[in-house]
Formats: structure tokens, sequence, C-alpha cells
């Protein structure tokens, strides 16, 4: 099938800039002599989880529990839920996961004293043991317990605790990834950890404490990581990309992001042309997520995109250039490709103009 039979708006990605996205990222982490553990909300899907482990990646994660539910179905075994649940269902469907795959490894991130009673007192009653990884603040000022006497008595009652265990630290500095100029963003990543390395290093060491596993880092950030003590780096967008990290600038100091090309995009159809200067196309908030600014019109920077609400798109034209054709597509490049990916249902993976493969968003919405 050709995407010109598509029905619009549809997400399309670039399978082959995908495919050397995802083994540039595996190379650039093995170099760093690091584990991949890729975040999997960026694509939802299993089948590109797997596309992940068989190219090297220790793992996945998820952000939520729901999520998770989906990559196990899909028979994806090594599952870190980087984001802390509570409730009586939350933790009973985590309790379920574990009787339900016996051999597969979940771990999930917790950061409070009343996750490790709640979860603890479930497993316990289930009889198995479920395994906890502390997210600790790295300035992002989200979750996380600060680094001192919280966390050494978080370890503790964890350590105390039938029915837990404690694996490591996740240590995720969001707030840093879309800082422009590699420099900057990698000495801040460094610096924003040394503490945490320190009080590693000099308490919980001595006590006995110190963590397995230290995971965290992102697109932005990974380079970072070399020698400090992480372990496995969570990056997710290098797959996609977006125009955002696109900004961010590379190693080579280059104002774009060349390590990583920009391979999701959403293709759309002009449906409407008022006046010259404006079209307008079926791609509005309901599939373009706007949250980190507008997306660019593929292959024309004199044409741009401001939304039209929940679905329509305006295209704004220079003076003087050709008017567009009603029924023409139109491809964009979406600035988030996490918040853009979920909201559709299929992937269709492109060469060139050839829809070459489908993968159904499997985890779509469940954010649950
Ligand atoms: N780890 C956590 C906890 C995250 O929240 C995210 C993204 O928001 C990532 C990793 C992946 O980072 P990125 O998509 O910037 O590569
Ligand atoms: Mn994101």
């Amino acid at each position: 099938m050709d995407i010109t039979q598509l029905p619009t708006p549809a997400l399309i990605v670039d399978f082959d800039k995908m495919k050397n996205n995802l083994r540039e990222m595996q190379q650039r982490i093995d170099a760093l002599e690091l584990k991949l553990r890729p975040h999997t909300k960026a694509h939802k899907n299993p089948a590109i989880a797997q596309m992940q482990i068989d190219a090297g990646a220790q793992g996945i994660c998820t952000a939520k529990l729901g999520e998770a539910e989906v990559m196990a179905a899909g028979g994806i075994n090594d599952i870190l839920i980087t984001t802390p649940i509570a409730g009586k269902n939350k933790i009973q469907r985590l309790v379920k996961l574990y009787q339900q795959y016996p051999d597969y490894r979940f771990i999930q991130v917790i950061d409070h004293q009343q996750h490790v009673i709640d979860i603890a007192q479930a497993a316990t009653e289930a009889g198995i043991c479920i395994e906890l990884m502390i997210e600790v603040e790295s300035g992002q000022q989200r979750c996380g317990v600060e680094i001192g006497n919280d966390l050494v008595s978080l370890i503790e009652a964890i350590n105390y605790s039938d029915g837990v265990s404690y694996v490591g630290l996740q240590a995720y500095s969001g707030h840093l990834q879309h800082i422009k100029g590699y420099q900057e963003r990698n000495t801040q990543a460094r610096t924003v950890v040394e503490d945490l390395f320190n009080y590693i290093n000099t308490v919980l060491k001595p006590k006995g404490l110190a963590p397995d596993i230290i995971s965290g880092g992102g697109t932005g950030t990974y380079a970072a990581y070399q020698g400090l003590g992480f372990s496995e780096i969570q990056a997710g967008s290098y797959l996609f990309m977006d125009t955002t990290y696109q900004a961010i600038g590379d190693e080579n100091n280059q104002d774009q992001n060349n390590q990583f090309d920009v391979a999701l995009k959403v293709l759309s159809t002009v449906i409407s042309h008022p006046t010259p200067q404006r079209a307008v196309i079926d791609a509005g908030m309901k599939c373009l997520s706007i949250d980190l600014g507008m997306p660019k019109v593929e292959g024309d920077s004199t044409l741009s995109y401001k939304t039209g609400g929940d679905e329509h798109g305006i295209i704004n034209l220079l003076d003087g250039h050709e008017p567009l054709q009603i029924g023409q597509q139109l491809i964009l490049l979406p600035s988030h490709c996490d918040t853009t990916l979920n909201n559709f249902d299929t992937l269709y993976a492109i060469r060139g103009t050839e829809v070459i493969e489908q993968f159904p968003i499997l985890g779509r919405g469940r954010s649950d």
C-alpha cells in the first residue's frame, strides 16, 4: 500500500530511520559501558520493544502499570515501572503480574514508606517478593525521596520487610533533557547527581546499602553518565525523535542533533484553503500534541503550522507561495513524540511512500 491510500490523519514512521536510531543508541550505550533499558512509553508496542531487546537492550521501562501489563502480555520479560503506584487496585494488579508471569522480572519504582508498607503487605499475603527501586530527587523536583536520612530509612524499611526487596535507585533528571548545547546539558546532568554519588560512596556503601542498579538518563543526557556509577540508561525518545529533541544540539556543537533522525511523522490532508495565505489540514490537537510547541511542516520551511483546535491545523503560506491543492497530503513533524503517539491506534511503518508494516499501539491510553 502507498501512503496516499492511508486515511488521514495517520501516524507514520520512517522505518529505516527508526531502525538506525535504535542501533545507534545501543552502540552509543555499549561504548559508554552501560546498559540500555529503553523507555517504551515512546512507542507502547511489544514488537518494537522486542526489537530493542534483540539489539542488546537490558529489558525495558514502562511509565505505568497498565503499559507493563501490555508489554508482559506481549512477551517482554524484564520490565521496570518508573512511576510509583498507589491504592489497592494498582497493588493487586502488580501482585497479579508476578503471579501470572512467575519467570518474568518486574521492578516497581517507589519513593515513600507507605509504598513499602502497602506493597509488602499485599506481597506477603500472596507469598511473593516484589522488587522495589527507590526514586531519588535529582533536580526535577517531581517524585523522588530527598538524599539523606529519609533515603537510608526507606532502604532499611525495605530490607526489614518481608515481601519486598531493594534492587536499586532511579535518578532521572527530566528537566535537563532539552537544554540546548551538548556541553551545557551534559555538564548540568553530571553536576545534578554529584550529591547522590557522594552520598552513595560515603554513607550507603559503608552501611552495606549500596544499590545494585542505578537507573536514569534520557535522550538528552545519556552521554553524561559514563563512569559516574549509573548502570542503566532509560532513554526513550531517541527511537522516533521530534523537533524539540532535534533542536538540542549534538556533540559536534551542531545546533541540530544529528545523532538521531526524526522518524515519527503525522500524515495529514489539506481540506480547505479559504485564502491564499491560509490552508487548513485535518490534523488538530487530537492527533498532534502541542505541549512542546507547534509541529513543523516537512520539507517546506515557508509553510508554518498553527493549531486550529481539536480537529484542524492551520497552515500559513508565505506571500507568493504556490497554493496547496485540496486533497493534497502534508507531512508534519511532531514537537513531542510521546504525547503525539498516544493519540493513535496504529503506527504505519513506511519506506519511501510505501507502507511496509503496521504496529498496533497496544499501550495507547494505558496510563492506568
Ligand atoms: N525515564 C523517565 C522516568 C522518564 O520520565 C522519561 C521520559 O519522560 C524517560 C526516562 C525517557 O526520556 P526521553 O524520552 O527523554 O529519552
Ligand atoms: Mn516525552
